[in-house]
């Protein structure tokens, strides 16, 4: 099943025909008091909520899916994870061009670790990516997005896809400079997910898929995700070896080479095998 969020607030399911509207499902999930839980309710719950969305789906009204609004798949995800240095041949690129590296000893993913990035980084593929700091280097970075569905803590490699809702494709965008990642990538919407969610029953390997994207028609990154460091079971161990990962949780898995700067106006066009496309205008001015 592919889901989207859409139109502010709207809960769809993409379909050949177009995008089917399944809001009232939302109706169904448990109401919350204070304190809330540090995981994404619709994702938690969305096993429960699959007869009913097939059920809604069969009378829901359709949407012509170049016409809506995206928002990100996942609401409000407790953790987004970055996956630093995850494919050899941007290692490379990142050692090799000081404008990337910026000096960094550019060592392992297993010696770096992961990073988070800020909740309030997160858009979906309608809005525009506003860059910050004009004088600086912004990068767009491609990588498969990985979305935990059960709550799991120190879990094998082995068992590592049982705890997996879905996908998705992301945007990494990064500035580039000498701070900390967990910095330079949490300006907002720095952070793209989308333009759905496919539930992980319709990516039998996640370790397959071709990863693309283009700034103004010129092709930047092709890669396959069979070229990842670190694997999606292995990426889910290592960060569940540290924290406990919820329901909603996002893994942004890396991005290969082909790194490069973006500025205001170009439109870029990128997507990941079988997730969905996306075509994000960078905004024309400034944050
Ligand atoms: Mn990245």
């Amino acid at each position: 099943m592919k889901l989207c969020r859409f139109n502010g607030g709207r809960l769809g399911v993409v379909r050949p025909e177009g995008i089917v509207d399944v809001t009232p499902v939302l109706d169904l999930l448990p109401a919350q008091r204070y304190p809330l839980p540090r995981h994404d309710l619709l994702i938690a719950h969305l096993p429960a909520l699959l007869p009913a969305i097939e059920a809604a789906a069969a009378v829901g009204e359709r949407f012509d899916p170049v016409q809506v609004f995206y928002d990100p798949p996942v609401a409000n995800p407790g953790k987004i994870i970055g996956a630093p240095i995850n494919y050899q041949a941007h290692a490379q690129e990142s050692a090799s061009n000081a404008q990337i590296g910026h000096g960094r000893a550019i060592t392992s993913i297993g010696d770096w670790g992961l990073f988070l990035k800020a909740g309030s980084a997160l858009v979906g593929v309608s809005a525009p990516i506003t860059l910050r700091f004009p004088e600086r280097r912004n990068d767009h970075e491609i990588e498969l997005a990985v979305v935990i569905g059960r709550r799991c803590h120190q879990v094998a490699q082995a068992d590592a896809l049982q705890h997996v809702a879905g996908y998705a494709t992301a945007l990494d965008m990064t500035l580039r400079g000498t701070e900390f990642q967990c910095f330079r990538k949490s300006i907002d919407s720095y952070a793209v997910l989308g333009p759905w969610l496919v539930t992980a029953d319709e990516v039998p390997d996640p370790g397959a898929l071709d990863l693309w994207l283009n700034v103004n028609g010129e092709p930047r990154q092709r890669a396959n995700t069979r070229q990842l460091i670190y694997d999606v079971p292995r990426l889910i161990a290592f960060a569940s070896s540290f924290y406990t990962l919820e329901p909603g949780d996002v893994i942004m898995t890396g991005t290969p080479e082909g790194v490069g700067p973006v500025l205001p106006g170009d439109l870029i066009e990128a997507g990941v095998q079988g997730l969905g496309d996306l075509a994000m205008r960078v905004a024309p001015d400034y944050a």
